[in-house]
């Protein structure tokens, strides 16, 4: 995508610090961390969100988040680690090419992800479950 500011990081028209790239997926550092080592991970072909990607270029992905959060948890010595994914407007997307968080956490460093639950919706739980048919 020609506007898309992380297809120009991958086709590097646009600075980056990479942390890690192979045939399918691209590493870097956030420029605006909430933790040392906050990373994004994004397949290198342009795709908005979690609602567009292939399956295979998820996996992809998916793998080399796994691959980091070992990696950093090893060399790094982490405590913690929070890996965030955001879809949409709603689900607080602000860039629209597919990104993995990866923020590194530790104890008193600060930062803290508060949801606000609503155990009473539980009374819904089978209603829920009556909408919805997965099948493979
Ligand atoms: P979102 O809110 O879409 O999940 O996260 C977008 C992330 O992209 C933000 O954490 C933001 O700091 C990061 N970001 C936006 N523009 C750039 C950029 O040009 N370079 C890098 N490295 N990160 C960026
Ligand atoms: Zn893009």
């Amino acid at each position: 995508m020609s506007n898309c500011i992380f297809c120009e990081i991958v086709r590097g028209q646009a600075p980056s610090w990479k942390v890690y790239e192979n045939e399918w997926v691209y590493a870097f550092l956030d420029i605006n961390p909430v933790s040392r080592y906050h990373t994004l991970v994004i397949p290198k072909r342009h795709y908005v969100n979690i609602f567009d990607v292939p399956d295979e270029e998820l996996r992809e992905v998916i793998s080399v988040v796994g691959k980091l959060a070992k990696y950093y948890k090893a060399e790094l010595k982490l405590e913690g680690l929070q890996v965030i994914n955001n879809n949409g407007r709603p689900g607080q997307q602000d860039v629209f090419h597919i990104h993995y968080h990866l923020i590194p956490r530790s104890i008193g460093d600060g930062q803290n992800i508060r949801w606000k639950t609503f155990s009473r919706w539980r009374a819904d739980f089978d209603q829920m479950l009556k909408q919805i048919d997965i099948v493979d």
